[in-house]
């Protein structure tokens, strides 16, 4: 009885270590998971949040030099975008679309996806 017993019950004690253990490493994971997406939301929402801010507080913002920095640091990428996107474009015989990205034949005048309007009025 003793022995045999105690064996067992220390077998089954051990078992459960080991399963409490592998549940404190699911735990742990999942809780990583957790802290990932999270994370991941919070970023979507601070861009969302800026791109909202940068379309629509702008002006109410204009005093404050770090949003005026941002702004036009945006302004020198998007400007950087529309010149790779045109260069692209050149290359392919293509206008690239500057709302949807689509190319479209460098003869149109509309972008066939979504019906941007292609030519450039710079020029
Ligand atoms: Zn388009």
């Amino acid at each position: 009885m003793g022995i045999l017993d105690d064996v067992v019950v220390n077998a089954k004690s051990a078992a459960e270590a080991v399963s409490k253990k592998a549940g404190k490493l699911v735990d742990a994971s999942k809780l990583r998971i957790s802290v990932a997406e999270l994370n991941t939301d919070i970023r979507r929402r601070y861009e969302t949040l800026g791109q909202y801010v940068a379309e629509n507080c702008a002006e109410a913002l204009a005093g404050d030099e770090a949003v005026t920095a941002q702004i036009a640091e945006l302004e020198e990428v998007k400007a950087q975008l529309a010149a790779v996107t045109r260069e692209l474009g050149d290359k392919q015989n293509k206008v690239i679309c500057p709302v949807c990205g689509k190319a479209s034949p460098s003869t149109a005048t509309y972008c066939a996806d979504c019906g941007a309007k292609l030519t450039p009025d710079e020029e």
